[in-house]
């Protein structure tokens, strides 16, 4: 059913001996394993319980028991293209008795007959159930967060929300402050930090350095970085025209960011720039936050300025519909707070990471509504997804035949991931491919 196979994908060896004969693993072998920060030793028990002919079985039964009965957190590996069989009820019953949290871990979800079937293992009364391919690697991030969701010390929550930000609690946010010149962007860095670290000056273009500015807020790390400041280059060609200096230090700034702050000025007409320096953020794959700054000059306007402003602000940057507006005063401070949480909230959906159990349920459900178009007369079918990076989200959707969907389906696509799993303010990256090549997941991080 495959756990050498998971055994050898954990440990990246090939200690573990792999054929096809059920129960040649005869030794137990421990392997000391660090996931995310978090050491463990793994067992392979071999195989462990049902009838054998073989002289070994009642010896390697007997030692894979002890090493069930001190295990810290037991992973049971269920074959899916099986679904649920007699000897998976037999060995929950002995997981249970030992009274540790147990995994249960749904292989072969590569092959549309486990797919149809994980569900069947809940059955078994045991949380969570994690699907996986060892063969591929898929899902094996998954079953290590799990595990490592389940050593003592470490608090219960949705796998859903997994982040790297949770894991490591410290990582520091990096946060671009772009936009054209006079928008407010030196104004918003130094009421954030309240410190007079960064020059400000009314006069459009004045030349300073680019300043980095830490700021702790509520215990959350940010490093702001405004590009207001930065030299003015010069002229700088790329491509043709001669680009501004504001597009030049955004697509600086957005290289290192996580995420980016695209500050507009509600005073002002919306102008191309401003589409342009976003887009240079959403090319980077940061996460965008836009702030609708100077709103103190323009909240007086009506309640349908609100409405007309967004309206032109979205229309001007289409491409980056997933970014919430956040309509501010780097003067009077109105909304900074939440233009920080926002930030943070987006950092936080950039690096969510999606089960692979769960993604595929979902995207089955989502694409058996609205299937891909045909490709000339045969049928796409949708073989199984999954999330291979973070920051951003990135998803690989592996296919009968398609390497690549019509625009608007993928727009579907990552409309239908987005607003699931709240992926708010991050750019959704998506690939397709077809099933022929292996793929290996990549370790996060
Ligand atoms: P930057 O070039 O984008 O860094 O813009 P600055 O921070 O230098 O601000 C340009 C001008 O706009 C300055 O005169 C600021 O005092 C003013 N300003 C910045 N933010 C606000 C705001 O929220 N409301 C108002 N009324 N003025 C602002």
């Amino acid at each position: 059913m495959g756990k050498s196979t998971l055994f050898n994908r954990i440990c990246g060896s090939r200690r573990a001996i792999v054929t096809s004969v059920p129960g040649t693993t005869r030794d137990l072998l421990n392997q000391d394993v660090e996931w995310l920060g978090t050491n463990f030793e793994l067992v392979d028990t071999g195989g462990l319980f049902g009838a054998s002919a073989d002289p070994l079985h009642n010896e390697v039964t007997s030692l894979g028991l002890q090493a069930l009965s001190s295990a810290t957190v037991i992973v049971q590996v269920v074959d899916g293209t099986d679904g649920l069989v007699p000897a998976d009820e037999e060995v929950a019953s002995h997981a249970r008795r030992v009274g540790s949290p147990i995994v249960v871990v749904v292989n072969k979800i590569d092959k549309s007959e486990a797919r149809t079937r994980e569900n069947d293992f809940h059955q078994l009364g045991i949380a969570p159930v994690v699907s996986i391919a060892a063969e591929h690697g898929l899902g094996v991030g998954d079953l290590l967060d799990a595990v490592v969701e389940k050593l003592p010390g470490r608090k219960a929550r949705d796998p859903r929300v997994a982040t790297e930000l949770d894991r490591q609690g410290t990582s520091e946010i990096r946060v671009a402050i772009i936009g054209r010149p006079n928008v407010g962007k030196s104004s918003l860095v130094n009421l954030l930090t309240q410190e007079e670290r960064v020059l400000v000056n009314a006069e459009a273009g004045t030349t300073r350095d680019s300043v980095d500015v830490r700021l702790v807020w509520h215990g959350r790390q940010f490093r702001l970085v405004d590009t207001a400041g930065i030299r003015r280059p010069g002229r700088v060609h790329r491509s043709g025209p001669v680009e501004s200096v504001s597009v030049v230090m955004a697509r600086r700034a957005v290289s290192e960011a996580d995420v980016a702050v695209l500050v507009v000025d509600a005073a002002q007409p919306i102008a191309r720039q401003d589409a342009v320096i976003a887009g240079e953020a959403e090319r980077a794959g940061c996460g965008i936050v836009l702030a609708a700054n100077k709103w103190d000059l323009v909240k007086d306007q009506g309640a349908d300025f609100y409405r007309v402003f967004d309206t032109e602000l979205r229309d001007a940057i289409k491409f980056a519909d997933f970014a919430p507006v956040m309509h501010i005063s780097a003067l009077t401070g109105e909304r900074t707070p939440k233009l920080i949480e926002k930030i943070f909230d987006v950092a936080q959906a950039r690096e969510m990471h999606i089960g692979t159990g769960e993604l595929n349920r979902f995207i089955d459900r989502a694409t058996k509504r609205h299937p891909p178009a045909n490709l000339g007369r045969r049928e796409v079918k949708i073989k199984y997804v999954t999330q291979v990076a973070t920051r951003p989200p990135t998803f690989v959707f592996f296919t009968n035949i398609a390497t690549r969907f019509h625009f608007s389906y993928e727009r579907f696509l990552r409309n239908q991931i987005r607003s699931e799993f709240q992926f708010e303010g991050t750019p959704i990256r998506l690939r397709v491919r077809t099933g022929r090549h292996k793929s290996h997941e990549s370790k996060r991080g």
